[in-house]
């Protein structure tokens, strides 16, 4: 497995995403999948299966769907590393620029004995054990695209499967447990007040929105922290102990600021 593609399609000066390589982990632990939701030209949801030290991906349009009956167009694109799995953030420029969110992850395990066969092939069937996505899956690639790059993700049918508009019923991160919005607003809001990565059509118009929302809510924040900053200035509290003060969600997005400011400098 090579992640040549996805080196090419980068500049590591200037995207926050994790860099090409390749982890090779002990053979008997379980493998990981998750799937973060896109918003960059385009909404999409990043299917990926960890496989040889790479995880394997395809672009779902629609996301994934509970319901058997429901066919989900998949593209296969460029395996992304391992360490890929976990980020959540936002891409300023370039290719894939937008805001990732990690919207769910857990364990895979093939359904088929020999993977790079299946994928030959064409037909890959596996269980999930995600918070969202549970039970039996498969991956069958399609003749509808030329290039061959086309699969259908579907759900079959189990105790796991359902009529529920899953993308709908649970649509934040399993990370931070929050929206595009805030996501962004952790960030920074202000990087697409102009440029933005999306402008035409319904995905245009979210991302407009979003970095309305995003803007409004560090406002708020910056507003609503600025008494309680002074505060802690004045009891000589360490950004660690705020960081960590702060707890769950709000200390997560916190540390995630930090981090944000620690990358810029570096740059
Ligand atoms: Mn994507």
């Amino acid at each position: 497995m090579s992640l040549d593609q996805y080196r090419a399609k980068r500049d590591f000066t200037k995207t926050p995403e994790p860099p090409p390589r390749v982890t090779k982990r002990p053979a008997g632990r379980r493998l990981f999948f998750c799937v973060q939701k896109h918003l960059a030209s385009h909404l999409h949801y990043d299917f990926r299966l960890e496989h040889s030290g790479v995880l394997l991906s395809w672009a779902v349009p629609k996301g994934p769907s509970l319901d058997p009956s429901v066919k989900r167009l998949a593209m296969h694109v460029e395996d992304h590393p391992l360490d890929y799995g976990e980020f959540e953030g936002v891409i300023p420029e370039g290719y894939g620029a937008g805001i990732v969110m990690l919207w769910d992850h857990g364990t895979w395990e093939p359904e088929v004995g020999d993977v790079d066969e299946a994928l030959r092939t064409g037909d890959l069937k596996f269980q999930l054990d995600g918070y969202k996505l549970k039970g039996s899956w498969v991956l069958v690639r399609t003749r509808r695209y030329g290039d061959n790059r086309g699969w259908l993700l579907i759900k079959h049918r189990d105790e796991w499967a359902g009529p529920v508009n899953i993308t709908e019923f649970a649509p934040l991160s399993v990370k931070s447990n929050g929206n595009f919005e805030d996501i962004l607003a952790a960030d920074n809001p202000a990087i697409w007040t102009s440029n933005r990565p999306a402008t035409g059509g319904e995905t245009g118009a979210m991302l407009q929105k979003v970095v309305e929302r995003a803007l409004a809510l560090k406002a708020e924040r910056d507003k609503g922290t600025r008494g309680a900053a002074h505060a802690r200035r004045a009891s000589g509290a360490t950004r660690a102990k705020r960081t960590q003060g702060a707890g769950g969600i709000r200390g997560a997005r916190a540390a995630g600021r930090a981090r944000a400011g620690h990358r810029r400098k570096r740059r």
